[in-house]
């Protein structure tokens, strides 16, 4: 028998009415009555029960012993569960204040398994008109030939957000605040008009991580992250996860998931694990080093505007500032120059890297419209081309300031 007729008596055995009982992180002991860092530092990892380990060891193995046919300790196959996988898992649902969660290998694998779960052929969806460029991708050339329409809206603008609503809209998929235009949308009054419509509201809380930002406790029905930026946070992991506090749904995303196969794997998963124990004294220092920065390109007769939820001119200000405990470690700024200053800024920062991705420990910068959003160039999600996005890190703030100082002197 192979591992999916196992799975597959297993559901029978066990009775479940449509899916399976495969593994994932559920709420414990620590998810409810303890802090943020607390939960971060304890959730789904308690010490090892075999030998006593404080840190939850790396179980690096696809399969697990039976002593008889289909009598094991709860773990059949990696895939289906992994311990390592399952204290994370754990650990992200609460941290989102979630009841399932769910590790993948990536951002975007988390993203496919959710939107081929709660959408299919004939249906559709409505998405920022400033998503994450990998996320448009997925829309536009996956599920689009998939049978499944979207609808890019500004987010901000409630009125066409209920407008782009259709008899067969399954979700509303929010970003906020976005990449790489720093756009705020209202949490609660998108999941209002997404429940209004039958609909349900995802929104991708990696720019904000649960540090910053509790998307279901303001109504959202499931976060997606990519743990690669804020969550695993130094650069060294890619991964995704899912978090719901909806059982029953949990338990289709979880179902997906093994059927699907994206997961984690357990070295990645032990990655962002010991990643997300210091997201809430990372975030701190990100947000108050992004605050100083922010203060620098204000100033710079070579900055023409700054993009930067914590701006009080910042159209989302007041909303950021509801649903946000700070304004994040992202900023974006243009160039009064233009194209060519916004290159010359990224060609000459020493402490800021020149690279994709972000919410590492170190600095880094890009320009989007070359680099992470140049696969929506010549769509409606265009991004301007005298834009530069940060991701500041933790570095000593001055260094920070002298080395943006210099990238601009040169670019002026
Ligand atoms: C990076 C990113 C993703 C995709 O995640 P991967 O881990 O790269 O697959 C999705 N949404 C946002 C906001 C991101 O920054």
């Amino acid at each position: 028998m192979d591992d999916t007729e196992q799975t597959a008596a297993h559901v029978k055995a066990a009775g479940s009415a449509d899916f399976g009982s495969e593994l994932h992180g559920t709420a414990d002991r620590w998810s409810q009555g303890y802090g943020f860092e607390t939960r971060a530092i304890h959730a789904g990892q308690d010490p090892d029960p075999t030998t006593g380990a404080v840190v939850v060891p790396i179980y690096q193995t696809s399969t697990y012993v039976q002593s008889e046919v289909g009598v094991h300790r709860g773990y059949e196959y990696s895939r289906s569960g992994n311990p390592t996988r399952t204290a994370l898992e754990t650990c992200l649902a609460a941290l989102e204040g979630g009841r399932t969660g769910l590790a993948f290998a990536s951002g975007l694998a988390a993203e496919d398994c959710l939107l081929r779960t709660m959408t299919g052929p004939g249906g559709h969806v409505v998405v920022p008109d400033d998503a994450y460029g990998g996320t448009y991708r997925l829309f536009a050339k996956v599920l689009q030939r998939w049978g499944v329409e979207h609808t890019p809206v500004a987010l901000g603008d409630l009125a066409a957000v209920r407008a782009a609503m259709r008899p067969e809209t399954s979700l509303i998929w929010c970003e906020t605040p976005t990449n790489p235009l720093l756009g705020v949308a209202d949490i609660a009054a998108l999941a209002t008009i997404a429940h209004d419509g039958g609909a349900r509201l995802v929104v991708d809380n990696t720019f904000a991580s649960p540090y910053l930002q509790q998307p279901l406790a303001l109504g959202a029905d499931v976060v997606v992250h990519s743990t690669t930026k804020y969550l695993g946070g130094h650069s060294d992991v890619v991964g995704g996860a899912l978090v719901t506090s909806d059982v029953l749904l949990g338990e289709e995303l979880a179902y997906h998931q093994n059927a699907m196969g994206g997961v984690s794997g357990a070295f990645d998963s032990w990655l962002v694990l010991r990643g997300a124990k210091t997201l809430g004294v990372r975030m701190d220092r990100h947000c108050t080093n992004a605050a100083r920065v922010v203060d620098l390109l204000l100033a710079h007769p070579a900055v023409a505007s700054v993009l930067y939820p914590g701006l009080p001119d910042h159209p989302g200000h007041e909303i950021a500032g509801r649903q946000m405990s700070q304004f994040g470690g992202m900023v974006s700024f243009r160039l009064a120059a233009g194209e060519a200053a916004a290159l010359e800024v990224c060609r000459s920062t020493q402490v800021f890297t020149l690279g994709e991705s972000l919410g590492g420990v170190e600095s880094l910068i890009e320009h989007p419209g070359r680099m992470t959003h140049a696969s929506v160039a010549g769509s409606q999600l265009e991004v301007p081309s005298d834009l530069v996005r940060l991701s500041v890190g933790i570095e000593t703030v001055d260094d920070l300031l002298a080395d943006l100082d210099r990238a601009l002197a040169a670019a002026s």
